[in-house]
């Protein structure tokens, strides 16, 4: 039976976090056996937030680098600006979406409002207004099925899935398929130091915890210091079922029955934790050993997938009239 095709991309921003691992890597290792996979490094999207040059090609290398060490194949790895197709489709299916659809998006909304609070004269970038347009274009150019997305960003493939019926209706066509989420179970991982806050690298280093962090002795630290609020101890839960649903099981009961010491669970967390965390560090350095061997493997499966891309915007123009 032909495999259904998955896309999911993440943003070179720097470092990965334990949530970005849980929330996203580790679903993405399981798909590559179930699926065609196609995981986009997107560093057109990470222009939105104008890192410097030097910046940008060092985030993306290392994220490269990063994923291949967590496990991802790097034949299943693109580099979206490798490929110019993103934004030649993105240009095409702009083209189809209004402008009040755009307005209406949370995340741009919440995204302009935090520029606008640092009060740095930075205002929100176009590119911050229409990049759910070149998502839905990653997104339509490989005619991916199913889109393994989180919470925060349904309201977006709900969008692509608007264009794509707008595409074809216009043009009289049945070119796109119209992609599916992909439900699984993706826990969202908060903040170690306050649990009304997501994990991310945006609050400080107290609140995340770097999949490659050298110092463990930190590591141990953030844990051990970790907020033990309702929600806290419902975090240190959520990361401990998904590293090990048999301790969680009987962590859970203790908590049930009213017997759960907060210290045997972060010591729990922290005897499964800190060998994962050196395990993922030595395979990271022997990827580093042969860092040209996996970035030129990337590279080829860019060229590689790009030539779906390049029939697809063949297709497109073709449907379009601009061949
Ligand atoms: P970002 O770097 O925020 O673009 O996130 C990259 C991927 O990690 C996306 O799939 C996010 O949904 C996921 N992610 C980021 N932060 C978390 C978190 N705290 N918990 C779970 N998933 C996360």
């Amino acid at each position: 039976m032909l495999k259904q095709t998955v896309l999911s991309c993440i943003m070179p921003t720097g470092e990965i976090h334990l949530g970005n691992y849980l929330g996203a890597i580790a679903n993405w290792k399981k798909l590559q056996s179930d699926y065609t996979c196609f995981f986009g490094i997107v560093d057109y999207h990470a222009l939105t937030d104008q890192p410097n040059p030097v910046q940008l090609r060092a985030n993306r290398d290392s994220m490269l680098i990063d994923l291949v060490a967590c496990g991802i194949e790097p034949n299943v790895l693109f580099i979206q600006s490798r490929i110019p197709e993103h934004t030649e489709l993105a240009w095409i299916l702009g083209c189809q979406t209004s402008y009040g659809e755009l307005s209406r998006m949370t995340q741009f909304k919440d995204k302009k409002q935090n520029i606008e609070s640092l009060k740095n004269q930075k205002t929100a970038n176009c590119g911050l207004f229409t990049y759910p347009v070149l998502q839905a274009a990653d997104i339509l150019l490989y005619h991916s099925n199913l889109i393994p997305v989180g919470k925060d960003q349904v309201q977006h493939l709900e969008l692509t899935r608007n264009i794509a019926e707008r595409f074809n209706h216009f043009y009289n066509t049945s070119y796109f398929s119209i992609p599916h989420v992909l439900l699984t179970e993706i826990p969202k991982v908060m903040s170690l130091s306050n649990s009304e806050k997501k994990m991310s690298k945006s609050f400080g280093s107290k609140h995340y915890i770097g999949l490659f962090e050298n110092d463990l002795e930190e590591v141990k630290n953030k844990i051990t210091g970790a907020v033990t609020d309702e929600n806290g101890v419902d975090n240190l839960m959520i990361i401990l079922k998904a590293f090990c649903i048999e301790s969680y099981k009987e962590f859970n009961l203790m908590r049930l029955q009213g017997i759960l010491k907060n210290k045997d669970l972060k010591d729990k967390l922290l005897s499964i934790l800190i060998p994962f965390l050196e395990n993922l560090s030595t395979r990271k350095s022997e990827v580093i050993a042969n860092k040209e061997k996996y970035l030129d493997q990337v590279y080829g499966s860019t060229e590689e997938i790009r030539k779906t891309a390049i029939k697809t915007i063949r297709e497109v123009k073709q449907i379009t009239g601009l061949y």
